[in-house]
């Protein structure tokens, strides 16, 4: 007889019930059919794929581009008693002849593949001699040139669809965005593939975004403490060195964070990977490239401290944030000087040719969406849902809801700094603009006889900090841009004049910085629980994840524990019965926790 999906669900995974479509997509993978699964990061799109290739005869192939985590996701699931392996350069060949043949015998349950390692003729030819069950093609976005992670191997991958007429294929992504998705159509010939689209709402993470003040790092600091003093996090930052400074100052001041780039030995950066996995508290501080693919559930933190590229990027980015399910923070800085620097990478790349001013365009139009969602005054995640083409009421989950922000309407200022861009022959920045609108004395203004100028110290009623939201403002709505071949000097632009002439109304969130923090203060742990016992069992899973050589979170989630508390399990039957938790991790770590418990109650 054979088993449902549901009782593998349970009895394999230790889950008790499928989310949203999971139950769909498995079903339809399970019965031979070609599917493309957009689910927002978190929503468990690996069971989607997992459990069809373990109910269907053969071994499923996952394609991933993330070699440096498959050696981790292997283990995890060896753990938790998967037949699982791996074939990538990492590897010597002795290791790789035995995944192979247990594959061959039909005993493997999953293979994780790089797409240039699937496509090596050899391991192609090889492939052709096996039985598969499917194939899985995970963070598919890499295929189209509009994401964010272009991989060209992945454009190679249709030729799967040819080649193994019978094996039901399946794409997964996070990214939503229409380019992408016709993309990742056309090249892995889905094109008869159903689509499953769930809605990218993260419910569980709070949004908020804030003007980045002088000390940010400060900023930075008393949102951790506020919120997040035993948690785990990402920190984003968009140099290297920057990463280097922020981490260094975290860690000054006690708190458990380490720097992660790519300009460091990659030694250093898997050690760090390794011990942000295992870790119960650290904060990575990272370039933005960091973190795809990685699976940590219980990140409780992503912070930005500069501006991603676009909206899709900060979705990815903040949705690395409570996966687990469990409330979670997406916390963002941003400044004046932001905007300029991303424009300036973006004219830097992308070639001459009318596909580089193309894609340039596009990435312009990108942030400036997002500059949008950064100087919008209305609820985040309306913003957010509606650049991915959903509706949704006031969420009562983001510093908007939390607290409204007071509208200032800054038509006049908008008029004024235009015209003072104009009147300085548009060969300055932000800073300096503000400086003459101010009617300061700086040498350099008066060096250049600004003082002079009609503009000249017309705003100085109005504050800096206000008159740097209206610069951002103009920027956001594309009024005035930076000029690259000037050094980012502003310049006017087309659409500026309706602002000049007074037919466009311009207006700002009042500016807030951390000097009264606007963010109420954030449970980070349910009322019924306390934070001693919490602390306990925590401890206890760490002790079981040394045992097990695996990252606490694959003992269990933060979820379960609460639930050991509520529940109060006194023998395995009990532990078993621990939602999430499942007969066969009951057997294998229940008496820990069950002794920690007992302890607990004396
Ligand atoms: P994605 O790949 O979509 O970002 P994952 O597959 O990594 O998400 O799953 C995210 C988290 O959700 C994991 O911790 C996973 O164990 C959990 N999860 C997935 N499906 C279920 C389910 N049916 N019930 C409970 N937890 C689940
Ligand atoms: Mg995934
Ligand atoms: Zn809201």
């Amino acid at each position: 007889m054979t088993q449902t999906a549901l009782d593998i669900l349970k009895t394999r995974f230790g889950f008790e019930h499928f989310r949203d479509q999971q139950a769909e997509v498995v079903n339809h993978l399970i019965e031979g059919h070609d599917a493309l699964v957009l689910f927002p990061t978190g929503a468990g799109k690996s069971v989607c794929y997992q459990l069809p290739a373990i109910a269907r005869a053969g071994v499923g192939v996952v394609i991933s581009p993330l070699i440096a985590l498959m050696d981790d996701q292997v283990r995890h699931l060896h753990a938790r008693g998967f037949s699982a392996g791996f074939l990538n350069s990492s590897i010597d060949g002795q290791a790789q002849a035995q995944v192979m043949r247990s594959a061959e015998r039909g005993e493997l349950e999953l293979l994780y593949l790089s797409p240039e390692r699937l496509l090596h003729p050899s391991t192609y030819a090889w492939l052709q001699g096996i039985q598969i069950s499917l194939f899985a093609v995970d963070e598919a976005h890499c295929i189209s040139q509009w994401g964010h992670d272009f991989r060209p191997e992945y454009a190679q991958l249709g030729a799967l669809a040819r080649d193994f007429p019978n094996v039901p294929r399946v794409a997964l992504t996070a990214t939503a965005d229409g380019n992408t998705q016709r993309d990742i159509v056309h090249q892995l010939q889905l094109h008869s593939a159903r689509r499953f689209v769930s809605s990218f709402d993260r419910p569980n993470i709070h949004y908020s975004i804030q003007v980045r003040g002088r000390d940010f790092v400060a900023q930075l600091q008393h949102f951790i403490e506020q919120n997040h003093r035993d948690d785990s996090g990402i920190v984003y930052c968009l140099s290297r060195k920057r990463c280097e400074e922020v981490a260094a100052e975290l860690a000054a001041s006690g708190l458990p964070a380490k720097a992660y780039h790519a300009g460091m030995p990659s030694d250093t950066r898997k050690a760090i990977l390794h011990e942000f996995l295992y870790a119960e508290r650290m904060i990575i501080v990272a370039t933005i490239a960091f973190g795809m693919g990685i699976d940590k559930p219980d990140v409780r933190f992503v912070a930005h401290v500069d501006l991603p590229s676009s909206i899709e990027a900060y979705y990815q980015e903040t949705g690395r944030a409570g996966r687990d399910g469990l409330p979670a923070s997406a916390w963002m800085l941003y400044g004046n000087q932001d905007a300029a620097r991303r424009r300036s990478m973006i004219e830097d790349s992308g070639g001459d040719n009318t596909d580089g001013q193309t894609l340039r365009t596009i990435a312009h139009g990108k942030l400036n969406a997002l500059l949008g969602l950064c100087e919008t005054t209305e609820c985040r995640r309306q913003v957010l849902l509606g650049y991915f083409d959903e509706n949704t009421p006031p969420c009562g989950n983001c510093d908007h809801c939390d607290a409204p922000p007071l509208k200032m309407d800054v038509s006049t200022q908008a008029q004024q700094a235009l015209s003072a861009v104009y009147r300085t022959g548009q060969q300055f920045g932000a800073a300096y603009l503000i400086d003459v609108l101010r009617g300061s004395k700086d040498q350099r203004i008066l060096a250049n006889r600004h003082d002079q100028q009609s503009t000249y110290g017309i705003g100085k009623d109005t504050d800096t900090e206000t008159w740097q939201a209206v610069f951002r403002q103009l920027s956001a709505n594309g009024w005035i841009s930076a000029n690259p071949d000037k050094r980012g000097a502003l310049q006017l632009t087309e659409s500026a004049r309706a602002v000049l002439r007074g037919e466009v109304d311009v207006s700002i969130a009042k500016p807030s910085t951390t000097a009264k923090p606007t963010q109420k203060k954030r449970k980070t742990l349910p009322e019924d629980i306390d934070r001693e016992q919490f602390d306990a069992l925590r401890h206890t899973r760490l002790e079981l994840a040394d045992e097990w050589s695996v990252p606490p979170y694959v003992i269990c989630g933060d979820a379960q524990l609460f639930e050991m508390l509520r529940d109060w399990p006194q023998d395995i039957d009990d532990m078993a019965c621990i939602k999430g938790f499942g007969a066969s991790r009951a057997e294998k770590y229940g008496d820990h926790f069950l002794d920690t418990l007992a302890r607990l109650k004396v």
